[in-house]
């Protein structure tokens, strides 16, 4: 279990908060807008109104205590900056911060951001792969490269084994195991054979997953 300081309660952070708690993590939410810090009150720790742009205010909230400092605010970029480089200062050992604009990234990373989301980015790439193909699951963007993708078994593998079918000489990608009724199994071997109850994962990159898997 995490102990985690969610800055900003839009969508983006509400969302984060429902998720750290169905985690069963503790967190800590902050907004200068009471509404919506009581619209978290049932899935927090702890709330408390304030505005993050305030050192007295944060030091209250004894920010290095925390894993994890998130700044969720989008729109507002100066409070956003403000508040990710009083983090650091005042001894935040992680903050993770939010960008809604490409050159927001470089300028938090620069003030005090250990990470940076880019969640309307991040959404959009995603959208773009999942929606010009019916194979792709899901996918992970490990680097601006690589991504872990699950994917549908293509009919053609069917009774196939991995041995047989060479992906990663042929296309460079690295089957790491299968996933059927949201269970995963690492255990794949050279005489593997896949079924069509399943989904596979694989790493690679998005253009060779594009050419093994015809998209
Ligand atoms: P979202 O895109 O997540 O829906 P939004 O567009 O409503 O967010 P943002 O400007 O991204 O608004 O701000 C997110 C939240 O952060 C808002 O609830 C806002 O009240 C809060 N917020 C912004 N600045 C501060 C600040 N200085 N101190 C505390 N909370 C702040």
């Amino acid at each position: 279990m995490k102990s985690v300081l969610l800055i900003g309660l839009g969508r983006f952070g509400k969302g984060v908060a429902e998720k750290l708690s169905e985690l069963g993590h503790q967190v800590m939410a902050v907004d200068r807008d009471e509404v919506r810090v009581n619209e978290v009150l049932s899935l927090v720790t702890g709330a408390r109104i304030g505005d993050s742009t305030s050192q007295d205010f944060l030091q209250s909230l004894g920010v290095g205590n925390y894993d994890v400092c998130i700044v969720a605010i989008g729109e507002d970029f100066q409070s956003s900056l403000e508040t990710t480089s009083l983090l650091k200062e005042l001894g935040a050992r992680k903050v993770i911060a939010r960008a809604s604009r490409d050159v927001h990234k470089k300028f938090l990373l620069r003030n005090g951001a250990d990470e940076v989301v880019y969640p309307e980015r991040e959404l959009a790439a995603w959208t773009a792969m999942r929606c010009t193909s019916d194979s792709v699951l899901d996918a992970i963007e490990l680097d601006s490269d690589y991504s872990l993708f699950e994917l549908a078994v293509p009919k053609d593998w069917l009774g196939k084994s991995v041995g047989n079918l060479d992906i990663r000489k042929r296309y460079g990608l690295t089957i790491l195991g299968t996933k059927r009724r949201e269970k995963v199994s690492m255990a794949i071997t050279p005489e593997t054979v896949f079924t069509e109850d399943e989904t596979i994962l694989v790493v690679g990159k998005y253009r060779d997953v594009q050419k093994c898997f015809k998209i």
